[in-house]
């Protein structure tokens, strides 16, 4: 496989392998790419804070009649190109500034795909493994109703995210369509489809994550007959990305859930094990041969796709690594000194908020398709999510070889280019 010569020069401001918050990686990469493109830095400034973040209080019935009182949040980073768009988790480790981080990250996944969104997240401080499913959906009514006057189809949209799924979306839809006396369902994506959600919305972080290894594998002029790939994590991202590539011809050496690694040289039929939603946590019970997780990081394979967990590529574990290619499915599974580390071996990695984007450009879809009222294919999703991802794709690459940077910067500067133009271009207002 082919090289390409890095960065080295460029600060970071991260020099230890701690892992970072949210919020600080979101800003170590506006600044690093705003050095790189001389931004206006009066620009920068404006982009290294929120517009707003909306704090409240979401009281809740218990089912044994008391009552508890929750803090929710919705951060609005960046609306220059279009309405927010981002996540709602329901997880106990919900703070500010973390919704804050990952809505500047929004900001920045859907500028480097071109959508017309910009950047929000929020959630609730809550372990909702400790709801039932009627008081989860009373949190999530009144949730809904302290965002009202913040949320909606051209304001703000929120989707699914850790502790959510399409049901949460689905009561958030409903509450905000009752109060507001009319059906609107835009206002939120990761519905289920009788009520407005998308086909293919769940497979898509996994399909994108496959076209996109497809297209770096023709980059590196590695045919996909003959390279080898090892996924961590069989879930909704992982499962549907190894059986993608398993189908155009790459051969799938190793998969992995929480309990371990399934490995075979000759080749795995991801198709005959089953998935973590299919069946949790199955995977070793399929394996003649079971290796570990972190062995499974430093398979001799052309392909290593890290899907399961953040912060899995450190400092300790980069050096081993002996893939050609690491392609993020996860988000955040290498960590900033081994990002570094990496590039010094010259091991290229296709960054998270380009690889995994799949789910957040099918929400795009969903959104056309509530607004027109038209429900599309499976079939042209899948189209539509092809020829996105792979423009997407070809704006990093040209910055790539046009610039001597890493792929993860040279996605933050298509990102930031584009928001950067569109706020010189809008001004400050008054
Ligand atoms: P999932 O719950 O469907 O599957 C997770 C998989 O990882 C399971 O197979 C689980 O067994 C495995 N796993 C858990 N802990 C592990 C460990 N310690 N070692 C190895 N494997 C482990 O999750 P998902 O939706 O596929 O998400 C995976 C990653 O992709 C997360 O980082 C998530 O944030 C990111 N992501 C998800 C989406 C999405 O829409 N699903 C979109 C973009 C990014």
């Amino acid at each position: 496989m082919a090289t390409h010569a890095h960065s080295t020069e460029i600060p970071s401001t991260s020099t230890t392998d701690e892992p970072e918050s949210a919020l600080e990686t979101a800003r170590r990469q506006l600044h690093r790419v705003a050095s790189i493109l001389e931004l206006d830095p009066n620009i920068v400034e404006r982009l290294n804070h929120p517009t707003s973040v909306h704090e409240v209080t979401v009281p809740i019935k218990r089912d044994d009649g008391t009552v508890d009182v929750f803090t929710g949040y919705r951060a609005q980073h960046d609306s220059v190109r279009g309405p927010y768009k981002g996540g709602l988790r329901y997880h106990p480790d919900v703070t500010r500034d973390e919704c804050v981080g990952l809505g500047m990250w929004m900001t920045w996944k859907c500028a480097v795909m071109d959508l017309p969104f910009g950047g929000a997240k929020g959630g609730v401080a809550v372990d909702p493994k400790a709801l039932s499913d009627s008081e989860k959906e009373r949190l999530t009514r009144r949730f809904a109703q302290e965002l009202r006057t913040v949320i909606g189809p051209l304001t703000d949209i929120p989707a699914p995210d850790m502790g959510t799924d399409p049901q949460t979306m689905a009561w958030l839809m409903d509450a905000y369509s009752m109060q507001e006396g009319e059906t609107i369902p835009g206002v939120v994506t990761g519905k289920p489809p009788v009520i407005g959600g998308s086909e293919g919305r769940e497979e898509a972080p996994g399909r994108s994550v496959a076209i996109i290894t497809k297209a770096a594998c023709e980059y590196y002029k590695q045919p996909l007959s003959e390279t080898t790939v090892a996924v961590q994590g069989y879930g909704s991202v992982g499962a549907n990305a190894a059986r993608l590539l398993d189908q155009w011809g790459a051969t799938v050496v190793a998969i992995s859930d929480v309990n371990g690694a399934m490995y075979d040289p000759t080749g795995i039929d991801t198709h005959a094990v089953p998935s973590h939603d299919e069946q949790p946590e199955a995977v070793t019970e399929h394996a003649s041969t079971v290796i570990s997780n972190d062995e499974l990081l430093t398979l001799d394979v052309d392909v290593l796709i890290p899907a399961a967990l953040g912060n899995v590529i450190t400092e300790a574990t980069a050096p081993a690594i002996d893939a050609q290619l690491v392609v993020e499915g996860a988000n955040g599974p290498t960590s900033p000194a081994a990002d570094r580390l990496l590039a010094d071996r010259d091991i290229p990695v296709i960054p998270d908020i380009l690889a995994n984007a799949g789910g957040v450009t099918v929400s795009y879809f969903e959104w056309l398709q509530d607004i027109n009222r038209r429900a599309w294919s499976l079939e042209r999703v899948n189209d539509e999510l092809e020829t996105e991802m792979l423009a997407a794709w070809e704006a990093v690459r040209a910055e790539f070889d046009a610039r001597d940077v890493t792929w993860r910067d040279a996605a933050y500067i298509v990102a930031l280019s584009r928001i950067a133009d569109a706020h010189d271009v809008r001004g400050l207002w008054p």
